[in-house]
């Protein structure tokens, strides 16, 4: 009987994990600078959550959930996304006090039933962080600036920033009758789900993916014509201030994004180096969620990279350097005596926090020098009958090819007071 991982799943297995960890710690290390602190919530939640939070005219809601009745009946649903249970746990756990503001991270895994192709999962991985209490477009530029610091900081290149503006409940309704009407317009160009969408939610139809629908979108009526005062201010705060930091961006007047809980500012970055699904990242200002889940009425913004894509791209772009594993000391052990002197000595080594391997399988020399040249070894320590005999071990410096001999009783001090951390 043989099993595989199921459809749209897979495993991150060495050495591509190092890669992971490699990013994982990057961003941590930044969202700390940046003063977000790790929150870690439940992978399911209750089904109504989600329903609530993305909206029931979304893709996700429609058919991208993993819903299921637990053995009482209740319906749960796998997290497509962060942000909902974040802002559940925050309210539920009192985090959010008026007046004051919330900075949280997560990482971990999401689950949508999407048709699986490059870049696309069915459980994929997000780090993600929100601003919870603020309306500052100053936090807007924060997140915006974070995601540009992390790609920096990774080494990542062809990153481009896109923004636009959905509005708010003052101005978004203007703009659903002047898009229902167009789109009624257009009724027969659309595809099944979007006719239905004009009826109930019609700026769904920005975001459909069928090609039909994009062309009719690509004539649409733009939303900046028809922001109120506050949101085109904001809009134009924004900018000045991406400006003024140096981050480049482009205005794409027809983005939103697949949740429906986003106000104002939303964003999306895109590597040049993906196909298809190119977005890297993405987020944007939520002032109306955090009150439409029961908690107090405050202001909010976020976002959220999808790890597999940036690590597909990191991959192609720098691999070798960041894919090694590394070897402090690796032990070359020839007979059973030398297995034996020296699995103490390793014991001691890793003890002080060197990576320490080494061959306990009786293989050739020759072979153990691969394994130790393949591990990037900075020593290897060789040890065989003769040397046992002798009371010593031969210490081979792997960049320089120089051999020392070094009495047994003295290994341990002599590798330690060699600083190789
Ligand atoms: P897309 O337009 O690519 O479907 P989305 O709008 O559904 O993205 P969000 O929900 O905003 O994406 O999620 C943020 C990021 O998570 C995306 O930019 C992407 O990098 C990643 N992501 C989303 N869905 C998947 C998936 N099914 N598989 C892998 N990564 C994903
Ligand atoms: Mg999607």
């Amino acid at each position: 009987m043989k099993f595989n991982s199921v459809r749209g799943t897979k495993d991150i297995c060495p050495p591509e994990i190092e890669l992971w960890q490699y990013l994982e710690k990057t961003a941590v290390e930044l969202l700390q600078d940046y003063g977000f602190s790790e929150i870690r919530t439940p992978i399911f939640e209750e089904s109504g959550l989600f329903n609530r939070s993305i909206g029931e005219d979304t893709d996700i809601v429609e058919k991208e959930m993993y819903t299921f009745a637990d053995k009482k009946g209740r319906s749960l649903t796998l997290r497509p996304e962060g942000t909902a249970g974040v802002v559940r746990a925050a309210i539920e756990n009192n985090l959010l006090a008026q007046g004051n503001l919330t900075k949280l991270y997560y990482l971990g895994p999401m689950f949508r039933y999407e048709r699986p192709q490059a870049g696309r999962y069915r459980q994929f991985y997000q780090i993600g962080a929100e601003s919870i209490g603020s309306s500052s477009y100053w936090r807007d530029v924060e997140i915006i600036l974070w995601c540009v610091e992390f790609f920096s900081r990774i080494g990542l290149s062809g990153i481009k920033v896109y923004i636009n503006s959905v509005g708010c409940p003052e101005c978004r309704p203007g703009y659903r009758e002047v898009l229902q009407k167009f789109l009624q317009e257009n009724t027969t160009q659309l595809c099944a789900d979007c006719q239905r969408r004009m009826v109930r939610n019609p700026l769904r139809v920005l975001d459909c993916k069928v090609e039909t629908c994009r062309q009719v979108v690509s004539r649409m009526p733009a939303i900046q014509n028809y922001l109120c005062q506050s949101c085109r201010d904001n809009f134009q705060d924004i900018q000045q201030a991406l400006q003024k930091e140096n981050i480049t961006f482009t205005v794409d007047k027809f983005l939103v994004r697949g949740l429906d809980y986003y106000t104002q500012v939303v964003f999306e970055i895109k590597s040049e180096n993906l196909g298809a699904q190119d977005a890297v990242a993405a987020g944007g200002r939520y002032d109306k969620l955090v009150k439409e889940l029961g908690g107090p009425d405050m202001p909010a913004v976020g976002f959220a990279l999808g790890m597999e894509r940036v690590s597909e791209v990191l991959k192609k772009q720098r691999a070798g350097a960041l894919m090694e594993t590394w070897v402090d000391i690796y032990f070359a052990l020839l007979g059973k005596q030398a297995q034996q002197e020296s699995f103490n000595f390793i014991r001691d080594l890793r003890q002080s926090g060197l990576k320490v391997e080494a061959c306990l399988e009786d293989k050739s020399l020759k072979n153990q020098m691969r394994q130790a040249d393949q591990g990037k070894a900075k020593l290897t320590v060789i040890i065989g009958e003769e040397e046992i005999r002798k009371g010593i071990a031969m210490v081979r410096d792997m960049q320089t090819k120089e051999q020392k001999e070094i009495k047994l009783n003295d290994l341990v001090s002599f590798l330690k007071e060699l600083k190789l951390k």
